[in-house]
């Protein structure tokens, strides 16, 4: 955890309300390109539309996750990833109203994770706080919960939803669509990140 942030500090107006994002596949496209390789490097041609589970590797035959992994690292997947269309604008408003942004990417199993994605986040200039690095076993919650007042969370991972309904004291959680997850109605859904503007 060496390139987390410090769980104490001034940074941590706990009076502050807080919004905790997913990145991949909730403020940027992962999938379209990500399916693009999959095929490419298996010599399938799935849509990636078909994808009804989370676990990509079981949909193209048992594909190792290591190499699942290297894929989407030597691809340069997340260095290359565009935001969605509207994510830079819903940031911008959350912070003019005034909450704490926190990012949480279950991208672990990148050794540059945290460099990655902060860097992705500033050169597209999409406004936030903090970005914590979850995943290799360390679930999401465990950082939502060194913040107070969180007031909204959305992820396209049900297992992540889960884990914010059943670990965490958050107002709303919401699913971003998305086909993996399409068969769920535990949460509200979003299609958009903008639609999360609603639920505040
Ligand atoms: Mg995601």
């Amino acid at each position: 955890l060496s390139d987390q942030a410090p769980l104490i500090g001034q940074w941590n107006n706990m009076t502050q309300q807080t919004i905790i994002l997913d990145a991949d596949d909730t403020l940027l496209d992962l999938k379209y390109p990500m399916c693009e390789k999959l095929n490419k490097y298996t010599g399938r041609s799935i849509s990636c539309d078909q994808w009804n589970s989370f676990n990509i590797t079981d949909i193209y035959g048992g594909l190792d996750i290591e190499d699942f992994y290297s894929l989407i690292i030597n691809e340069k997947l997340l260095v290359n990833a565009v935001p969605y269309e509207g994510s830079k604008a819903t940031l911008e408003t959350l912070k003019e109203k005034g909450y704490k942004i926190v990012i949480i990417s279950s991208r672990a199993y990148h050794p540059e994770a945290y460099e990655v994605t902060k860097q992705w986040f500033d050169e597209h200039e999409l406004p936030y706080d903090r970005i914590h690095i979850s995943g290799n076993g360390i679930k999401k919650s465990i950082y939502s919960n060194i913040y107070d007042n969180i007031v909204l969370t959305v992820d396209d991972n049900l297992e992540n939803c889960e884990d914010f309904n059943n670990n965490c004291k958050v107002e709303n959680v919401l699913l971003m669509n998305q086909p993996w997850n399409a068969q769920n109605q535990s949460f509200q859904r979003v299609s958009t990140i903008q639609e999360i503007l609603n639920y505040l």
